[in-house]
């Protein structure tokens, strides 16, 4: 990307802040409006949320803390069509008038096919969601239409040749880890988007936070660059520094966070070849830390028949991971996590789980390291 070249930010809504951690729809609305109103008042205006977020209510957060507040022609909104869930192609017009009444809009600005990959490409076939969104795209209800896409390079190369006229932009899973990670292949997707000509909307690029809490040792070898930049500035320096990328989306629960981030793409300076040497750096330390690489989107947990809490249960396992010694507060999380949801030896194996995570990974097999590692006598210590 050439010096000054301008890279939009937009405001990922897919885990807004709440009021309870385990209830998705207890928004905090004071927060996220002060939130939102701050991200506009900067100057940026681009907000991206799905049917599918926080139990299906995120939509309806959009609604109240941004639809309501603000004048339309002051914000674009994104949200996408869930290809898990529509039926067929009745559903998707009864899914798409839902997602408008919910959103209290008249038009969506972008509209994406959500989370596209081989499980759910025959499927809109079948039924022509890429017709569909293209035809509301014609009446109007639709300004630009994409898809965002967790799958091989090999199958976006598929779906653009056969597909790719009807899509005004892709969204792509993008940052310094997994840039050439086998299950995702950040670099090599983003080569096929430029081959079509399609611009690239980066989500992800914090990877779901494990770009914010770095291991320490990684942490020192950043501020020994940039003595001032937080990691988040780094993770989101890296994806808006490759060619062909024009929006970076990335969550924000605090106001710090978001000063942070905005200012990061106000005063915009790309990666240089003498940072991208310490990036390789800190993607090794960071690999040795994280056993696990799962960002927490939770797609997995829906169906799961024994509500297991896969991403906390990752999230613990990661961490438990970097602690030492033979008990840590993990297992007391662990604990009081399962007595609300299944534990991870509840798991009957049925795989519902790893069809849904657009990071593809082993569930199963994870869960009974989880399990291994947190339901054993050592982990579960009791009183003699
Ligand atoms: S494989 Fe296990 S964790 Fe996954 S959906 Fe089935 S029961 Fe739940
Ligand atoms: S296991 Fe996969 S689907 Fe589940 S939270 Fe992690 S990355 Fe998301």
């Amino acid at each position: 990307m050439a010096q000054g070249q301008k890279v939009d930010f937009g405001f990922g809504c897919m885990r807004l802040p709440v009021l309870q951690a385990d209830q998705p729809d207890s928004f905090d609305y004071d927060k996220i409006g002060q939130l939102f109103d701050a991200f506009l008042a900067k100057g940026f205006t681009y907000f991206d949320t799905a049917y599918t977020y926080h139990g299906y209510h995120g939509e309806e957060a959009m609604r109240k803390a941004l639809v309501e507040r603000h004048p339309r022609q002051n914000f674009q909104l994104a949200t996408k069509m869930p290809l898990r869930d529509f039926k067929d192609a009745e559903d998707l017009e009864s899914i798409f008038n839902e997602q408008l009444a919910h959103c209290g809009v008249e038009y969506f600005d972008y509209y994406l096919l959500h989370n596209m990959g081989t499980n759910v490409y025959a499927k809109c076939k079948k039924y022509d969601a890429f017709g569909f969104v293209a035809q509301k795209k014609a009446e109007g209800k639709i300004r630009q239409v994409g898809m965002s896409f967790h799958d091989m390079p090999e199958l976006l190369d598929e779906i653009l040749c056969e597909y790719g006229g009807m899509l005004d932009f892709i969204q792509l899973q993008i940052n310094y880890m997994d840039w050439e990670q086998p299950n995702v292949q950040s670099r090599r997707c983003l080569e096929i988007a430029r081959k079509y000509g399609k611009s690239v909307t980066v989500m992800e690029p914090c990877k779901g936070g494990t770009l914010v809490n770095l291991p320490p040792e990684a942490e020192a070898l950043l501020r020994e660059t940039r003595p001032l930049a937080s990691n988040a500035s780094w993770a989101l320096r890296f994806a808006a520094s490759q060619e062909g990328v024009t929006r970076v989306l990335s969550g924000m629960n605090s106001m710090e966070q978001l000063e942070d981030n905005t200012n990061t793409f106000l005063r915009f300076e790309p990666i240089t070849p003498e940072e991208q040497e310490t990036i390789v750096r800190v993607k090794e330390i960071i690999e040795k830390n994280t056993p696990i690489p799962c960002t927490g989107c939770a797609y997995c947990t829906h169906g799961c028949p024994k509500d297991i809490a896969i991403p906390q249960y990752f999230a613990l396992y990661n961490n438990i991971s970097r602690t030492t010694g033979s008990f840590s507060s993990q297992n007391v999380y662990y604990n009081n996590i399962s007595l609300k949801h299944g534990k991870a030896s509840d798991c009957i194996g049925c795989g519902q789980c790893e069809k849904a995570c657009p990071q593809h990974l082993p569930i199963r097999q994870y869960l009974q390291d989880v399990a291994k590692k947190f339901e054993t006598g050592a982990a579960f210590p009791t009183r003699k």
